[in-house]
Protein backbone atom coordinates (compact mmCIF):
# COMPACT_ATOMS: atom_id res chain seq x y z
CA UNK A 1 0.00 0.00 0.00
CA UNK A 2 3.31 2.53 0.83
CA UNK A 3 4.55 1.07 -1.89
CA UNK A 4 1.79 2.28 -4.49
CA UNK A 5 1.17 5.79 -2.45
CA UNK A 6 4.82 6.68 -3.45
CA UNK A 7 3.90 5.74 -7.11
CA UNK A 8 1.24 7.85 -7.22
CA UNK A 9 3.03 10.39 -5.31
CA UNK A 10 6.19 10.18 -8.20
CA UNK A 11 3.22 10.28 -11.19
CA UNK A 12 1.82 13.94 -9.28
CA UNK A 13 5.44 15.74 -9.42
CA UNK A 14 6.14 14.64 -13.13
CA UNK A 15 2.64 15.27 -14.37
CA UNK A 16 3.11 18.57 -12.72
CA UNK A 17 6.63 19.40 -13.90
CA UNK A 18 5.68 18.60 -17.35
CA UNK A 19 2.28 20.92 -16.98
CA UNK A 20 4.60 23.58 -15.70
CA UNK A 21 6.96 23.08 -18.34
CA UNK A 22 4.77 23.40 -20.79
CA UNK A 23 2.53 25.66 -19.90
CA UNK A 24 6.07 28.18 -19.10
CA UNK A 25 6.52 27.35 -22.74
CA UNK A 26 3.93 29.48 -24.15
CA UNK A 27 5.24 33.13 -25.25
CA UNK A 28 3.25 36.44 -25.46
CA UNK A 29 1.25 37.33 -28.57
CA UNK A 30 3.31 39.71 -30.59
CA UNK A 31 1.10 42.51 -31.88
CA UNK A 32 1.16 44.79 -34.96
CA UNK A 33 -0.16 48.02 -35.62
CA UNK A 34 0.40 50.04 -38.87
CA UNK A 35 3.51 52.41 -39.32
CA UNK A 36 1.46 55.36 -40.53
CA UNK A 37 0.24 58.75 -39.23
CA UNK A 38 -3.04 59.42 -41.00
CA UNK A 39 -6.35 56.96 -40.88
CA UNK A 40 -9.49 57.10 -42.03
CA UNK A 41 -12.79 54.54 -41.34
CA UNK A 42 -10.83 52.05 -39.98
CA UNK A 43 -7.23 50.38 -39.26
CA UNK A 44 -5.90 46.25 -39.33
CA UNK A 45 -3.81 45.52 -36.55
CA UNK A 46 -2.51 41.98 -36.52
CA UNK A 47 -1.56 39.62 -33.62
CA UNK A 48 -0.09 35.76 -34.00
CA UNK A 49 0.94 33.79 -31.51
CA UNK A 50 3.02 30.18 -32.68
CA UNK A 51 0.64 28.31 -30.33
CA UNK A 52 -2.75 30.07 -31.17
CA UNK A 53 -4.73 32.90 -29.76
CA UNK A 54 -7.23 33.18 -27.70
CA UNK A 55 -8.79 36.95 -27.27
CA UNK A 56 -8.42 40.09 -28.86
CA UNK A 57 -9.31 43.32 -28.16
CA UNK A 58 -8.81 46.60 -29.13
CA UNK A 59 -9.90 49.53 -27.47
CA UNK A 60 -9.27 53.78 -27.99
CA UNK A 61 -8.38 56.61 -25.70
CA UNK A 62 -7.22 54.61 -23.21
CA UNK A 63 -10.70 53.35 -22.26
CA UNK A 64 -9.55 49.80 -21.49
CA UNK A 65 -13.27 49.39 -19.82
CA UNK A 66 -14.57 49.37 -22.84
CA UNK A 67 -13.18 47.30 -25.01
CA UNK A 68 -13.67 45.56 -29.11
CA UNK A 69 -13.36 41.88 -28.37
CA UNK A 70 -13.72 38.82 -30.18
CA UNK A 71 -12.02 35.22 -30.29
CA UNK A 72 -9.18 34.12 -32.31
CA UNK A 73 -10.34 30.39 -31.64
CA UNK A 74 -6.94 29.21 -31.26
CA UNK A 75 -5.41 30.40 -35.20
CA UNK A 76 -2.03 31.36 -35.11
CA UNK A 77 -2.13 34.79 -36.79
CA UNK A 78 -5.55 37.13 -36.78
CA UNK A 79 -6.35 40.19 -38.11
CA UNK A 80 -8.08 42.78 -36.19
CA UNK A 81 -10.31 45.55 -38.14
CA UNK A 82 -10.41 48.57 -35.55
CA UNK A 83 -13.42 50.50 -36.72
CA UNK A 84 -12.88 54.40 -36.42
CA UNK A 85 -16.65 55.47 -38.46
CA UNK A 86 -17.65 56.67 -35.61
CA UNK A 87 -15.24 58.42 -34.04
CA UNK A 88 -14.72 62.17 -34.13
CA UNK A 89 -11.54 63.18 -36.25
CA UNK A 90 -8.27 64.25 -34.89
CA UNK A 91 -5.71 62.38 -32.49
CA UNK A 92 -6.47 59.51 -31.48
CA UNK A 93 -4.59 56.10 -29.57
CA UNK A 94 -5.82 52.93 -30.47
CA UNK A 95 -4.37 49.96 -28.37
CA UNK A 96 -5.01 46.17 -28.80
CA UNK A 97 -4.16 43.17 -26.71
CA UNK A 98 -4.35 40.22 -27.26
CA UNK A 99 -3.79 36.73 -25.08
CA UNK A 100 -2.86 33.58 -26.42
CA UNK A 101 -4.73 30.45 -26.06
CA UNK A 102 -3.24 29.10 -23.28
CA UNK A 103 -6.69 28.55 -20.74
CA UNK A 104 -4.93 27.73 -17.60
CA UNK A 105 -1.99 30.64 -17.47
CA UNK A 106 -3.01 33.00 -20.65
CA UNK A 107 -0.28 35.70 -21.83
CA UNK A 108 -1.15 38.54 -22.73
CA UNK A 109 0.28 41.32 -24.77
CA UNK A 110 -0.67 45.14 -25.56
CA UNK A 111 0.39 47.67 -27.94
CA UNK A 112 -0.74 50.94 -28.14
CA UNK A 113 -0.14 53.82 -30.97
CA UNK A 114 -1.37 57.19 -32.08
CA UNK A 115 -2.86 58.08 -34.92
CA UNK A 116 -4.38 61.47 -36.72
CA UNK A 117 -7.69 60.29 -37.39
CA UNK A 118 -8.92 62.07 -41.14
CA UNK A 119 -12.03 61.01 -42.81
CA UNK A 120 -12.66 64.30 -45.28
CA UNK A 121 -11.95 63.74 -48.25
CA UNK A 122 -9.66 65.96 -50.07
CA UNK A 123 -11.37 68.78 -52.32
CA UNK A 124 -10.06 69.73 -55.96
CA UNK A 125 -10.65 72.25 -58.28
CA UNK A 126 -10.77 71.17 -62.13
CA UNK A 127 -9.53 74.65 -63.28
CA UNK A 128 -8.51 73.53 -66.95
CA UNK A 129 -8.57 70.97 -69.14
CA UNK A 130 -8.75 70.73 -72.82
CA UNK A 131 -11.74 70.39 -74.63
CA UNK A 132 -11.71 68.02 -77.50
CA UNK A 133 -9.49 64.98 -78.21
CA UNK A 134 -9.54 62.05 -80.38
CA UNK A 135 -9.30 58.15 -79.85
CA UNK A 136 -5.40 57.65 -79.29
CA UNK A 137 -5.00 61.29 -78.95
CA UNK A 138 -3.61 63.54 -75.76
CA UNK A 139 -4.99 66.30 -73.68
CA UNK A 140 -4.18 67.98 -70.05
CA UNK A 141 -6.07 68.79 -67.50
CA UNK A 142 -4.84 71.75 -64.27
CA UNK A 143 -6.33 70.93 -61.06
CA UNK A 144 -5.74 73.22 -57.76
CA UNK A 145 -6.45 71.66 -54.32
CA UNK A 146 -6.77 73.65 -50.87
CA UNK A 147 -4.11 71.84 -49.35
CA UNK A 148 -0.89 70.08 -50.82
CA UNK A 149 -1.67 66.58 -52.25
CA UNK A 150 1.04 64.66 -53.11
CA UNK A 151 -0.90 61.60 -54.21
CA UNK A 152 -2.96 62.31 -58.07
CA UNK A 153 -3.90 60.69 -61.14
CA UNK A 154 -5.90 61.17 -64.27
CA UNK A 155 -7.93 57.65 -64.60
CA UNK A 156 -8.65 56.44 -67.77
CA UNK A 157 -9.90 52.67 -67.62
CA UNK A 158 -7.14 50.74 -66.02
CA UNK A 159 -4.78 53.36 -67.08
CA UNK A 160 -3.07 56.02 -65.08
CA UNK A 161 -1.33 59.28 -66.05
CA UNK A 162 0.71 61.21 -63.30
CA UNK A 163 0.76 64.59 -62.13
CA UNK A 164 3.65 67.48 -62.08
CA UNK A 165 2.62 70.01 -58.85
CA UNK A 166 4.05 73.52 -58.32
CA UNK A 167 6.50 73.60 -54.92
CA UNK A 168 3.96 74.51 -52.18
CA UNK A 169 1.83 71.15 -53.81
CA UNK A 170 -1.37 72.61 -54.57
CA UNK A 171 -1.67 73.04 -58.45
CA UNK A 172 -1.57 70.13 -60.34
CA UNK A 173 -1.00 69.62 -64.00
CA UNK A 174 -1.31 66.20 -66.24
CA UNK A 175 -0.98 65.24 -69.47
CA UNK A 176 -2.84 62.37 -70.64
CA UNK A 177 -4.14 60.06 -73.51
CA UNK A 178 -7.50 58.94 -74.72
CA UNK A 179 -5.97 54.79 -75.13
CA UNK A 180 -6.39 53.75 -78.22
CA UNK A 181 -8.29 50.62 -76.96
CA UNK A 182 -10.39 52.76 -74.67
CA UNK A 183 -13.99 52.17 -76.39
CA UNK A 184 -15.70 55.50 -76.79
CA UNK A 185 -18.42 54.50 -74.03
CA UNK A 186 -15.57 53.67 -71.85
CA UNK A 187 -13.93 56.68 -71.91
CA UNK A 188 -14.29 58.94 -68.69
CA UNK A 189 -11.28 60.26 -67.55
CA UNK A 190 -11.31 61.18 -63.64
CA UNK A 191 -8.67 63.08 -61.30
CA UNK A 192 -8.34 60.90 -58.56
CA UNK A 193 -6.68 62.52 -55.38
CA UNK A 194 -5.76 60.60 -52.36
CA UNK A 195 -4.65 62.01 -49.39
CA UNK A 196 -2.52 60.52 -46.25
CA UNK A 197 -5.25 59.15 -44.36
CA UNK A 198 -6.34 57.26 -47.83
CA UNK A 199 -9.04 59.41 -48.40
CA UNK A 200 -9.95 59.80 -52.34
CA UNK A 201 -12.06 62.64 -54.37
CA UNK A 202 -12.80 62.09 -57.83
CA UNK A 203 -13.22 64.66 -60.67
CA UNK A 204 -15.11 64.06 -63.95
CA UNK A 205 -12.55 65.40 -66.85
CA UNK A 206 -15.62 66.92 -69.12
CA UNK A 207 -13.17 66.55 -72.34
CA UNK A 208 -14.92 64.95 -75.11
CA UNK A 209 -12.93 62.75 -77.27
CA UNK A 210 -13.81 61.93 -81.41
CA UNK A 211 -13.46 58.61 -82.55
CA UNK A 212 -11.58 57.64 -85.34
CA UNK A 213 -10.67 54.31 -87.10
CA UNK A 214 -7.54 53.04 -87.52
CA UNK A 215 -6.00 51.65 -90.55
CA UNK A 216 -5.62 48.52 -91.27
CA UNK A 217 -3.05 46.59 -93.23
CA UNK A 218 -1.36 43.42 -94.56
CA UNK A 219 2.31 42.56 -94.47
CA UNK A 220 3.73 39.47 -96.62
CA UNK A 221 6.83 38.20 -94.29
CA UNK A 222 9.74 36.81 -96.43
CA UNK A 223 11.29 33.61 -95.31
CA UNK A 224 14.78 35.73 -96.29
CA UNK A 225 13.57 38.22 -93.72
CA UNK A 226 12.92 36.28 -90.64
CA UNK A 227 16.37 34.26 -91.60
CA UNK A 228 18.40 37.15 -91.54
CA UNK A 229 16.41 39.13 -88.23
CA UNK A 230 16.30 35.41 -86.27
CA UNK A 231 19.90 35.75 -86.25
CA UNK A 232 20.03 39.65 -85.02
CA UNK A 233 17.46 39.25 -82.73
CA UNK A 234 17.29 36.01 -81.16
CA UNK A 235 21.05 34.66 -82.35
CA UNK A 236 20.11 31.38 -84.02
CA UNK A 237 18.86 30.32 -87.32
CA UNK A 238 15.80 29.71 -88.34
CA UNK A 239 13.35 30.82 -91.05
CA UNK A 240 10.46 29.24 -90.12
CA UNK A 241 6.60 30.18 -88.64
CA UNK A 242 7.32 29.80 -84.88
CA UNK A 243 10.78 31.49 -85.62
CA UNK A 244 8.84 34.62 -86.84
CA UNK A 245 6.59 34.33 -84.25
CA UNK A 246 8.80 34.23 -81.12
CA UNK A 247 10.32 37.51 -82.74
CA UNK A 248 6.86 39.05 -82.95
CA UNK A 249 5.06 38.00 -80.16
CA UNK A 250 7.69 37.03 -77.36
CA UNK A 251 10.15 39.62 -78.39
CA UNK A 252 7.48 42.15 -79.09
CA UNK A 253 5.97 42.06 -75.53
CA UNK A 254 9.49 42.17 -73.66
CA UNK A 255 10.48 44.62 -75.62
CA UNK A 256 7.63 47.06 -75.23
CA UNK A 257 7.94 45.85 -71.34
CA UNK A 258 11.17 47.00 -71.31
CA UNK A 259 9.85 50.73 -73.03
CA UNK A 260 7.28 51.09 -70.72
CA UNK A 261 9.41 50.67 -67.57
CA UNK A 262 11.68 52.86 -69.14
CA UNK A 263 9.70 55.73 -69.59
CA UNK A 264 7.67 55.45 -66.29
CA UNK A 265 11.50 55.72 -64.51
CA UNK A 266 12.05 58.90 -66.48
CA UNK A 267 13.13 61.69 -64.13
CA UNK A 268 10.03 64.32 -63.40
CA UNK A 269 10.34 67.44 -65.09
CA UNK A 270 8.24 70.23 -66.12
CA UNK A 271 7.85 70.87 -70.13
CA UNK A 272 11.08 71.55 -71.69
CA UNK A 273 9.70 71.24 -75.44
CA UNK A 274 9.38 74.79 -77.53
CA UNK A 275 6.89 75.04 -79.86
CA UNK A 276 5.72 72.27 -82.35
CA UNK A 277 7.55 69.06 -82.21
CA UNK A 278 9.96 68.25 -85.60
CA UNK A 279 9.00 65.67 -87.83
CA UNK A 280 12.33 63.88 -89.38
CA UNK A 281 11.82 64.20 -92.76
CA UNK A 282 10.65 61.32 -95.13
CA UNK A 283 7.95 59.37 -96.57
CA UNK A 284 5.63 58.76 -94.20
CA UNK A 285 5.14 54.30 -94.51
CA UNK A 286 3.15 53.63 -91.26
CA UNK A 287 0.61 54.85 -89.18
CA UNK A 288 -0.20 55.37 -85.29
CA UNK A 289 -2.39 52.54 -84.53
CA UNK A 290 -2.34 50.56 -87.62
CA UNK A 291 -3.71 46.89 -87.30
CA UNK A 292 -1.50 44.76 -88.61
CA UNK A 293 -1.84 41.22 -90.65
CA UNK A 294 1.16 39.28 -90.72
CA UNK A 295 1.36 36.81 -93.70
CA UNK A 296 3.67 34.06 -94.62
CA UNK A 297 2.94 31.85 -97.64
CA UNK A 298 -0.35 33.71 -98.12
CA UNK A 299 -1.31 32.13 -94.42
CA UNK A 300 -2.61 34.82 -91.63
CA UNK A 301 -0.27 34.17 -88.99
CA UNK A 302 -0.07 36.82 -86.61
CA UNK A 303 -2.14 40.20 -85.87
CA UNK A 304 -0.09 43.33 -83.99
CA UNK A 305 -0.65 46.63 -83.52
CA UNK A 306 1.52 49.41 -84.38
CA UNK A 307 2.32 52.34 -82.00
CA UNK A 308 4.41 54.63 -83.79
CA UNK A 309 5.13 56.46 -86.96
CA UNK A 310 7.32 54.98 -89.74
CA UNK A 311 9.24 57.64 -91.91
CA UNK A 312 11.51 56.25 -94.42
CA UNK A 313 13.90 58.59 -96.41
CA UNK A 314 17.81 57.90 -97.32
CA UNK A 315 19.21 55.28 -96.08
CA UNK A 316 21.53 55.99 -92.60
CA UNK A 317 19.64 59.70 -92.88
CA UNK A 318 20.24 61.96 -89.57
CA UNK A 319 17.87 61.13 -87.15
CA UNK A 320 16.73 64.82 -84.84
CA UNK A 321 15.44 65.01 -81.85
CA UNK A 322 11.74 66.46 -82.11
CA UNK A 323 12.08 68.71 -79.22
CA UNK A 324 14.22 69.73 -76.52
CA UNK A 325 14.65 67.50 -73.66
CA UNK A 326 17.13 64.30 -72.26
CA UNK A 327 18.13 61.79 -73.46
CA UNK A 328 16.56 59.20 -70.69
CA UNK A 329 17.76 55.64 -72.17
CA UNK A 330 19.61 54.82 -75.55
CA UNK A 331 20.07 50.98 -76.01
CA UNK A 332 19.27 47.64 -78.62
CA UNK A 333 15.58 46.87 -77.62
CA UNK A 334 14.59 43.41 -79.15
CA UNK A 335 11.78 44.97 -81.90
CA UNK A 336 12.84 48.68 -81.83
CA UNK A 337 16.82 47.34 -82.28
CA UNK A 338 18.78 50.62 -81.60
CA UNK A 339 16.66 52.98 -80.30
CA UNK A 340 16.57 56.73 -78.30
CA UNK A 341 13.73 57.84 -75.53
CA UNK A 342 14.04 61.46 -75.02
CA UNK A 343 12.07 62.85 -72.06
CA UNK A 344 10.43 66.08 -72.57
CA UNK A 345 9.37 66.70 -69.33
CA UNK A 346 5.54 66.26 -68.21
CA UNK A 347 5.86 62.80 -68.62
CA UNK A 348 6.00 63.34 -72.32
CA UNK A 349 8.48 61.19 -74.54
CA UNK A 350 9.51 60.52 -77.78
CA UNK A 351 11.29 57.11 -79.52
CA UNK A 352 13.44 57.36 -82.19
CA UNK A 353 13.86 53.26 -82.90
CA UNK A 354 15.68 51.10 -85.56
CA UNK A 355 18.99 53.04 -85.89
CA UNK A 356 22.08 52.30 -87.47
CA UNK A 357 23.87 54.80 -85.04
CA UNK A 358 23.09 56.30 -81.83
CA UNK A 359 25.30 59.46 -80.58
CA UNK A 360 23.77 60.21 -77.48
CA UNK A 361 24.07 58.93 -74.23
CA UNK A 362 21.49 58.87 -71.12
CA UNK A 363 21.10 61.92 -68.99
CA UNK A 364 22.40 64.10 -72.27
CA UNK A 365 20.38 67.53 -73.09
CA UNK A 366 19.15 67.50 -76.62
CA UNK A 367 17.78 70.71 -78.56
CA UNK A 368 14.92 70.29 -81.15
CA UNK A 369 16.72 69.10 -84.60
CA UNK A 370 19.60 68.27 -82.83
CA UNK A 371 21.23 65.15 -84.59
CA UNK A 372 21.33 62.38 -81.94
CA UNK A 373 21.65 59.40 -84.39
CA UNK A 374 21.25 57.47 -87.73
CA UNK A 375 17.97 55.37 -89.29
CA UNK A 376 19.21 52.07 -90.11
CA UNK A 377 17.09 48.55 -90.08
CA UNK A 378 17.95 47.16 -86.35
CA UNK A 379 15.20 45.26 -84.23
CA UNK A 380 12.08 44.50 -86.78
CA UNK A 381 12.64 46.47 -89.56
CA UNK A 382 12.33 45.37 -93.02
CA UNK A 383 14.09 48.41 -94.33
CA UNK A 384 15.95 51.25 -93.65
CA UNK A 385 13.25 54.10 -91.70
CA UNK A 386 12.85 55.41 -88.65
CA UNK A 387 9.94 54.30 -86.33
CA UNK A 388 8.84 57.50 -84.29
CA UNK A 389 6.53 57.09 -81.23
CA UNK A 390 4.86 59.42 -78.78
CA UNK A 391 4.65 58.54 -75.27
CA UNK A 392 2.14 60.09 -72.57
CA UNK A 393 3.14 58.36 -69.02
CA UNK A 394 4.03 54.80 -70.69
CA UNK A 395 0.88 55.15 -73.21
CA UNK A 396 1.80 55.61 -77.01
CA UNK A 397 -0.08 57.88 -78.39
CA UNK A 398 -1.30 59.55 -82.11
CA UNK A 399 2.84 61.53 -82.81
CA UNK A 400 1.16 63.83 -85.86
CA UNK A 401 -1.18 65.79 -83.05
CA UNK A 402 2.02 67.07 -81.37
CA UNK A 403 3.64 68.40 -85.03
CA UNK A 404 0.49 70.66 -85.39
CA UNK A 405 1.98 74.13 -84.09
CA UNK A 406 -2.15 75.08 -83.13
CA UNK A 407 -2.94 71.94 -81.64
CA UNK A 408 -0.24 71.86 -79.04
CA UNK A 409 -1.19 75.25 -78.17
CA UNK A 410 -4.93 74.65 -77.52
CA UNK A 411 -5.02 71.79 -76.33
CA UNK A 412 -1.87 71.03 -74.17
CA UNK A 413 0.44 74.85 -73.87
CA UNK A 414 -2.33 77.14 -73.04
CA UNK A 415 -3.75 74.90 -69.90
CA UNK A 416 0.13 74.51 -68.65
CA UNK A 417 0.47 78.19 -68.98
CA UNK A 418 -2.95 78.66 -66.89
CA UNK A 419 -1.11 76.30 -64.20
CA UNK A 420 2.15 78.49 -64.40
CA UNK A 421 0.55 81.69 -64.27
CA UNK A 422 -0.55 80.91 -60.91
CA UNK A 423 2.60 80.10 -59.73
ZN1 LIG B 1 7.34 51.27 -87.01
Amino acid sequence: MKKILLLFLFFVLVAGGAFISITRDWQAPEIKLPETKYVNHELLGTASDNRGLGEICYYLDGKSDNKTCLNAGGSAGYEIKVDLSAIVDGEHEVCISAADGNRVFPNKADLCRSYTLDKVPPKGVLEAATRYMQRGGAAAVFVSTPEPETDLQVMVGNYQFPFMSSADGTRHFAVFAHPHDIEMADFKPLVQIKDLAGNTRRLLIGTNSKDRVFNTDNLNVPHSFIESKALEMLNKEGSDKETFLEMNRTVRAASRDKLKSETSAAEAIAPMWHGAFYRNAGAPKAQFADHRTYLLDNEKIDQQIHFGLDIAGLAAMPIRAANDGVVAFADYVGIYGNCILVNHGAHVSTLYAHLSQIDVTPGTKVSKEQIIGRSGNTGMAGGDHLHYATYVADVPVEPTEWFDPAWLKTRIDDIYQQFKATE
